[in-house]
C-alpha cells in the first residue's frame, strides 16, 4: 500500500505498459509529462510527443528507447531523449525503460521512470555561456579568496597581465600590485568583508614583465550559499590607451593654451625682454625641452660670441661655464638663417666637437642629447636670433615641434621689429621731455627777471597809458609764468621729481584767500562758497593744493563761458575733506572723461580756449601724493563737477610723513 502511493506520488514519471506498448499504469508526475491522463490499455506509452535526439534531431518512434526495450527485451539505464509536449514545450528527460517477463520468460511488457532534466540542463547551459563569456572576455576576470590567494584566472588576465593560469593559481594577488600600492589591498579586502564593492577604480597593477599598466578595477564580494563572504571576483580593465588619449587630450589643450599666451603677449607687449621671456618659457613647456634659450645674433668683441638673452628652465650660472655659444659649426647654421636644426643626438652629429676649447660640451655645462634650434628672422631677411633647446635625452623633439616653433618664431620676429620701432618712438619722446624740462628750466629765470623789471616800472609814477601797459603786461607774464611752471611740473612728474613740503594748514582760510584773489580779478563769473565756515587742518603742501585749486577754479570759468556762476563747498566726511568746483558749463561726455589726466589731454572743440592740457594731469600727481582721490562728474551741455579728497590732520600722519 505504501509502496503503490509512492510510486503514485514520486516525482519522477513512472508507467507500465504490455508487450504491444499500451500504458497499463500511470503516475501523476508521468501524466503531467503526457499533457493528460491516457486511457488504460488504449493509448500507447509515446502519447503523442515528438522526440528528438538531445543535439535536436528528430527521432523515430521505433528507435526510441522505450520501443527498442519492448522489441529487443534490453534495458535502458538513464538514456537522454528530448520530448515535445502537446502544448509545444521542450522536455529533456534521462529515461530508465527496463522489460518485465513471466517464468518463461515471455516479455509481458515494460516499465518506464523519467527523470526530467530541464531545468539542470538549462543551469548548465547558462553555466557554459558565462564561462564561454568570462573566457572570451577582453578584461582580466580573476577571483581570490579573503586571504588574498588568487583562485580563477581568464585569458584575459593572461593578455593583460602576462602570466598564464598555472603561473597564478595558488599565488599571492600582491604579485600584480606595485610595492607602492600595496596598502591599496587591505582597503579592497576590508571593504569586501564589508559586503562592499568598488567601482571602476582607476589604479596601477605590474605586468609579469615589471611594467606598470594603468586599470580600471571593479571588485565584489563571492557569497557561499549560506551568503557567507568567501572571496572577491575582480575585473580590470586595461585603460592605459584610454589614458593615454586622455594625456593626449590635455598636452593638446595646454599647447593651445600656451600658444594662446604667447599671442596674447606678442600683440599687446612691446618690451622685448618680456615678449622673449614668455616665447622661451612657453616653447620650453611645449617642446618638453629640459630648457630653453633665446640668443641674439650680436657678436662680442671678439667677434664670436652670441648673447644669450633670455633662458628657461636652467639657471644661469650653467651657462656661464659655457661663456656664451661659441661661433660653432653647428650653432652657425642657426645664425646664418639656414633654417631649424632638430637633432635626436647632437653628439653623434659630425660637425660635434669640432671646436676649440671645449670639442663638445664643456664640463659642468648642461648635458644636451636632444637639441633644437630655431632661427629668429626679421621681416627685413636679418636674423634677429635664435631659440635653441636641449634636453639630455635622445629623441625628445619631433617634427611637429619643429612646425609649432617656426610659427611661434615668425611671430616672435614681427613683435621684436614691432618694439624695436617702438623703442625708437620711446627715445625720441624721452628726449621730447628732456627738451621740454631744460627749456622750461631756461625759460623760467628771464620771466623771473622781466617781472621783477615791470614791477618796478609798476611803483614809477607814469602816464596812464604805460601805466596800463605795464599792468597788462604783467598779467600776461602770470599767464606765461604759469605755463612754464605746468611744463616744469609736467618734467618732474615725469622724472618723479616733484618736490612736496608736507605742513598742517588751513585748508579752509586757503579756499578764503583763493577766492578773494579770484574775486578780484575775475569780473565774468561770481564765485560762491559753501560748506564748512570755520577752519579746517589738514596735513600737505599748501602751495600744491592751492595750485590744484586753482585750476579747478580756471577750469571751471574757463569751461563754462556762457555761464555767470561757480560754486565751490568744502566738506568733511569721516576723516577726510572734501573740495568741489562746480560749474554749469560745457561738460564732458563719459568718453571725454577717461582721458582727462593723461598729458596734453584736450577735449575736442576747447581748441579756442587756452590751455595745455596739463594742469588735471599735474593735479592728479598732487592729489595722489597726499593719498587723496580725485573726483569727477560730468555731463555734456549740463556742467561739471571736480574735486578731490585730502586727510584731516587726524589720519595717519605717519603714512604721509613716510611718503
Ligand atoms: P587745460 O585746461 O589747460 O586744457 P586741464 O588738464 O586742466 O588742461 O584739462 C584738460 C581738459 O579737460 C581740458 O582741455 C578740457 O577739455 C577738459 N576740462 C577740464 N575741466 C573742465 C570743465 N570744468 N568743464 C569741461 N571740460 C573740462
Amino acid at each position: 500500500m505504501i509502496f503503490e502511493q509512492l510510486v503514485k506520488e514520486s516525482p519522477l514519471a513512472i508507467y507500465t505498459c504490455d508487450a504491444s506498448g499500451r500504458v497499463t499504469f500511470f503516475n501523476a508526475a508521468a501524466a503531467t509529462l503526457w499533457g493528460r491522463e491516457p486511457d488504460l490499455l488504449k493509448d500507447y506509452w509515446c502519447g503523442s510527443w515528438k522526440i528528438f535526439y538531445p543535439d535536436g534531431r528528430p527521432m523515430e518512434l521505433d528507435s526510441c528507447p522505450m520501443a527498442l526495450t519492448l522489441k529487443n527485451g534490453k534495458p535502458f539505464n538513464g538514456e537522454e531523449i528530448v520530448i515535445q509536449q502537446p502544448n509545444g514545450v521542450l522536455r529533456s528527460l534521462l529515461v530508465y525503460p527496463s522489460p518485465v517477463f513471466d517464468e518463461k520468460k515471455i516479455l509481458l511488457g515494460a516499465y518506464n521512470t523519467l527523470v526530467d532534466i530541464t531545468d539542470k540542463k538549462s543551469n548548465d547551459e547558462k553555466h557554459e555561456i558565462l564561462s564561454a563569456i568570462v573566457e572570451s572576455s577582453d578584461d582580466a576576470i580573476l577571483s581570490k579568496g579573503l586571504d588574498g590567494i588568487i583562485k580563477s584566472w581568464n585569458a584575459g588576465a593572461q593578455k593583460i597581465f602576462g602570466y598564464t593560469e598555472e603561473e597564478v593559481l595558488g599565488k599571492h594577488i600582491t604579485i600584480l600590485i606595485p610595492p607602492a600600492l600595496i596598502s591599496e589591498e587591505e582597503v579592497i579586502i576590508s571593504n569586501i568583508k564589508a559586503g562592499k564593492k568598488i567601482d571602476h577604480f582607476h589604479t596601477v597593477r605590474l605586468h609579469k614583465d615589471g611594467h606598470e599598466i594603468e586599470i580600471s578595477l571593479t571588485v565584489s564580494p563571492i557569497k557561499d550559499a549560506f551568503g557567507n563572504i568567501t572571496g572577491a571576483s575582480k575585473v580590470a580593465r586595461d585603460i592605459s590607451e584610454l589614458k593615454k588619449a586622455e594625456r593626449l587630450a590635455y598636452q593638446f589643450a595646454k599647447r593651445q593654451t600656451l600658444l594662446n599666451s604667447i599671442g596674447i603677449t606678442i600683440s599687446e607687449k612691446l618690451d622685448v625682454k618680456e615678449i622673449l621671456q614668455k616665447v622661451t618659457d612657453a616653447t620650453t613647456e611645449i617642446t618638453g625641452a629640459a630648457f630653453g634659450a633665446f640668443f641674439y645674433n650680436t657678436f662680442d668683441e671678439t667677434g664670436e660670441s652670441f648673447m644669450l638673452f633670455t633662458l628657461s628652465g636652467a639657471p644661469r650660472e650653467v651657462f656661464e661655464k659655457f661663456g656664451m655659444p661659441r661661433n660653432t659649426a653647428i650653432f652657425h647654421s642657426t645664425f646664418s638663417g639656414e633654417g631649424i636644426v632638430r637633432l635626436d643626438d647632437v653628439t653623434k652629429d659630425p660637425r660635434y666637437g669640432k671646436n676649440a676649447p671645449h670639442y663638445g660640451m664643456p664640463a659642468g655645462h648642461l648635458a644636451v642629447v636632444s637639441y633644437l634650434a630655431v632661427p629668429v628672422i626679421s621681416s627685413s631677411g636679418d636674423v634677429i636670433g635664435g631659440l635653441f633647446f636641449g634636453h639630455p635625452e635622445a629623441g625628445i623633439f619631433k617634427a611637429e615641434h619643429e612646425e609649432i616653433l617656426a610659427s611661434v618664431a615668425s611671430q616672435a620676429a614681427v613683435a621684436l621689429d614691432n618694439s624695436k620701432l617702438f623703442e625708437e618712438v620711446m627715445a625720441l619722446s624721452e628726449k621730447k621731455d628732456e627738451f621740454i624740462a631744460l627749456a622750461s628750466h631756461e625759460l623760467k629765470t628771464p620771466l623771473t627777471s622781466l617781472k621783477g623789471y615791470l614791477q618796478m616800472l609798476q611803483k614809477e609814477k607814469g602816464s596812464k597809458t604805460s601805466e596800463f601797459f605795464v599792468e597788462k603786461s604783467l598779467k600776461q607774464l602770470d599767464r606765461l609764468g604759469s605755463l612754464v611752471g605746468d611744463l616744469l611740473d609736467v618734467s618732474k612728474v615725469e622724472a618723479g621729481q616733484l618736490q612736496f613740503n608736507f605742513d598742517f594748514f588751513d585748508l579752509h582760510k586757503t579756499i578764503e584767500d583763493i577766492l578773494e584773489t579770484f574775486r578780484y580779478n575775475t569780473t565774468s563769473h561770481i564765485i560762491s562758497f559753501t560748506g564748512v565756515e570755520e577752519q579746517l587742518m589738514v596735513y600737505g603742501d599748501q602751495q600744491r593744493i592751492e595750485q590744484v585749486i586753482i585750476n579747478l577754479f580756471n577750469n571751471a570759468i574757463k569751461y563754462s563761458p556762457h555761464a555767470q556762476q561757480v560754486f565751490v563747498s568744502l566738506e568733511v566726511n569721516k576723516d577726510q575733506a572734501i573740495v568741489i568746483v562746480k560749474d554749469n558749463g560745457i561738460g564732458l561726455s563719459k568718453q571725454q572723461q577717461k582721458g582727462i589726466f593723461k598729458r596734453f589731454f584736450r577735449a575736442e572743440g576747447v581748441a579756442h580756449i587756452a590751455g595745455l592740457g596739463l594742469g588735471l594731469y599735474i593735479s592728479k600727481e598732487i592729489i595722489d601724493r597726499h593719498q587723496g582721490s580725485f573726483i569727477v562728474k560730468s555731463e555734456v551741455g549740463v556742467g561739471s563737477e571736480f574735486g578731490f579728497t585730502i586727510p584731516l590732520k587726524t589720519n595717519d600722519i605717519q603714512t604721509i610723513l613716510t611718503m
